[in-house]
């Protein structure tokens, strides 16, 4: 868990732009949009026809592809390769047994292609390069189609980032580019002042062991998710092919970016307050999808909800940019049923509705969360000790 001391470090970032694209525009990103599904499809039914065809071969045949729809000319021809590129990464996943077979994508949903950002050095010694931001200007300059005006990101004055990728996405009618950079930040000492236990709860989304909650996100998604049962209604309702059915479709889309967003919000929100505030961060190891298929169908429900594995995922990177510590005390560790105080185990906890305890041998009052907190850190420190010991820890 404890990394060594760096000065520098590459990472990887994704910047979210939303693009306002002119009509003109609009019809040439719709293409690319469209383009994205076509290769997909095609390739999908090529491979089908014959399952020994590989993805280099199919990267082969585009030039046949291109001879046979000239059209295809006109497309930004990464496109074409990362489209067949989607392809290949649905069938590895279903390979693996993740998922299902690839389906045909339908025109309906959600669209997006990517485009690799390529550079060099003309024979003049021009420095050139197919994708570029201008935040002065704010714009995107995105291969085969004129700058793009964007919003986004208005602290930054200036972008030195090494594009590698642009993801263009068309949800609920609005235009976004995800930039995936990579960059060199420089990571400061570690200085280990602060110490905190987190335990991730259905109740409360997140406790601190200094008693700080942030609650859980259940009551804010509620009316939400009130919407989208009453447009799933009409959506069943409404005739096949008909405008109403598509404005349905496209409110549904609306509501559920605000879900995503809301969740995306708080999950920075409680993020930024730990890392800011903390050097070194202890959490339980989660087997998140298993308790996802065990739980009873409402604790599942808000498990999922609180988004527990995107939240120790954000939580791991940002520790690493920041050159925080983070613990993982074992799955198997009773947090909950210990009495933080004497340490004493209470079988009594282990219904979840009981939310605050006496503890039978100190008599000390315990509130459910906090005292598993508490429990989670004491358990973190001693991994930390631990490894201070075995000359992990470069402070
Ligand atoms: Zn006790």
């Amino acid at each position: 868990m404890c990394q060594e001391r760096c000065d520098n470090m590459e990472v990887y970032k994704t910047y979210k732009f939303r693009m306002y694209p002119d009509l003109e525009q609009q019809i040439i990103l719709n293409s690319f949009l469209g383009t994205s599904i076509f290769i997909y499809n095609h390739y999908l039914n090529k491979k089908e026809e014959n399952p020994s065809l590989t993805f280099l071969g199919m990267k082969k045949d585009l030039p046949n592809l291109v001879r046979e729809y000239p059209w295809l000319k006109d497309i930004d021809g990464s496109i074409l390769r990362t489209s067949i590129d989607n392809l290949e990464n649905a069938f590895k996943k279903y390979e693996s047994g993740l998922v299902n077979k690839p389906k045909y994508k339908s025109y309906n949903a959600k669209r997006s292609y990517k485009t690799i950002c390529l550079g060099g050095i003309t024979s003049s010694g021009r420095k050139y390069q197919n994708i570029s931001i201008d935040l002065e200007k704010r714009t995107i300059k995105l291969p085969k189609i004129s700058e793009i005006e964007i919003r986004g990101y208005h602290n930054l004055k200036e972008f030195n980032a090494k594009i590698i990728n642009v993801t263009v996405e068309k949800v609920a009618g609005k235009y976004y580019a995800f930039v995936l950079v990579s960059e060199d930040i420089e990571i400061p000492r570690f200085i280990p002042n602060y110490m905190i236990g987190v335990d991730l709860g259905v109740k409360d989304l997140v406790v601190c062991s200094d008693g700080y909650k942030f609650e859980s996100l259940k009551d804010k998604l509620l009316k939400y998710e009130h919407k989208l049962k009453g447009l799933n209604k009409w959506l069943s309702r409404s005739e096949k092919g008909s405008k109403n059915r598509k404005k349905i479709i496209l409110k549904i889309q609306k509501v559920n970016e605000k879900i995503k967003n809301t969740r995306k919000c708080y999950n920075h929100l409680i993020t930024n307050k730990l890392i800011k505030e903390n050097d070194i961060i202890v959490l339980e190891t989660l087997k998140v999808k298993k308790m996802i298929e065990n739980g009873k169908n409402h604790l599942a429900k808000y498990i999922s909800n609180s988004n527990f594995a995107e939240l120790i995922r954000t939580l791991k990177y940002k520790t690493l940019w920041h050159n925080k510590r983070i613990y993982q005390v074992n799955t198997y560790y009773p947090s909950s049923q210990l009495c933080s105080h004497c340490k004493e185990k209470y079988q009594g906890v282990k219904d979840l509705s009981v939310r605050e305890w006496e503890c039978p041998s100190c008599h000390s009052l315990n509130d459910r969360d906090i005292n598993a907190s508490i429990n989670i850190l004491d358990e973190g420190m001693k991994l930390y000790l631990k490894d201070l010991k075995r000359g992990l820890c470069n402070i």
